[in-house]
């Protein structure tokens, strides 16, 4: 293994502003831990740069402006490792770590007005983050962004059509139900299916398969619709 490897990998950065130039260099998306690398974005109050972390003026304390960095990386941003299977009580942890140093709650009583604003905007955007990686299909799809040609987004269809009969079947069998137990051992099995497709999914995201990640999220989604489908069954039956 090469020095710059076994740096990059351990992640240990001794210089900062070196270890930036060595990730722009290598053009890597390479995780840190240590948060978002540097924007080359300067402080609006006081002219300093603005490196990590990205919301706070390390020089002046200011909060800083969010459109600077509405392209922002959803893992980056939380700090989590941009890998499909999240550990979701550390994404939670963190979440609420970061919103808490940006709520607006805590810029209400100052007199800058930027300020405010800024908590407004980061807040909406940590929210949307949080949302998007803290639920399985949205995640995928977020890491699917700019991975496949655009063609590919305009023919959305499930290729197999084995899978595509089973759906049908499993719907009506969902349809033709009329008991509590047949409907929640229908459930069963859905989640049984889904969990099988997450595992699938982490496989093929691990794989950099994206091409046969974007299939199984397609599948996915029908399973999930299938279970929505299920849940309100069960409700209405409940309710009655
Ligand atoms: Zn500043």
């Amino acid at each position: 293994m090469s020095s710059l490897k076994r740096f990059l990998l351990h992640g240990v950065y001794r210089n900062r502003n070196a270890a930036n130039l060595i990730i722009r260099s290598t053009s890597a998306k390479r995780y840190t831990n240590t948060a978002v690398a540097n924007s080359g974005v300067k402080c609006w109050n006081c002219g300093s740069d603005i490196n990590n972390p990205i919301f706070k003026c390390s020089s002046c304390g200011k909060l800083q402006d969010c459109r600077d960095h509405k392209d922002v990386d959803f893992f980056k941003l939380l700090e989590v490792a941009p890998r499909f299977e999240v550990n979701a009580s550390e994404l939670s942890r963190k979440f609420r770590q970061l919103q808490s140093q940006v709520h607006p709650d805590k810029f209400a009583g100052k007199d800058d007005e930027r300020e405010k604003e800024n908590s407004i905007d980061w807040s909406t955007l940590l929210n949307k983050a949080y949302k998007t990686l803290s639920v399985p299909l949205p995640r995928g799809e977020y890491m699917l962004r700019n991975k496949l040609p655009d063609k590919d987004e305009e023919g959305k269809t499930i290729r197999s059509q084995a899978f595509l009969a089973e759906m049908m079947e499993k719907n009506e069998e969902v349809d033709e139900a009329d008991t509590k137990s047949e409907l929640e051992k229908l459930l069963d099995v859905t989640d049984v299916d889904i969990n099988k497709m997450l595992e699938e999914l982490r496989t093929a995201f691990e794989n950099k398969d994206f091409r046969n990640a974007k299939d199984i999220l397609e599948k996915m989604k029908f399973l999930y619709s299938l279970k929505n489908g299920i849940k309100l069954k069960l409700e209405s039956m409940l309710s009655e």
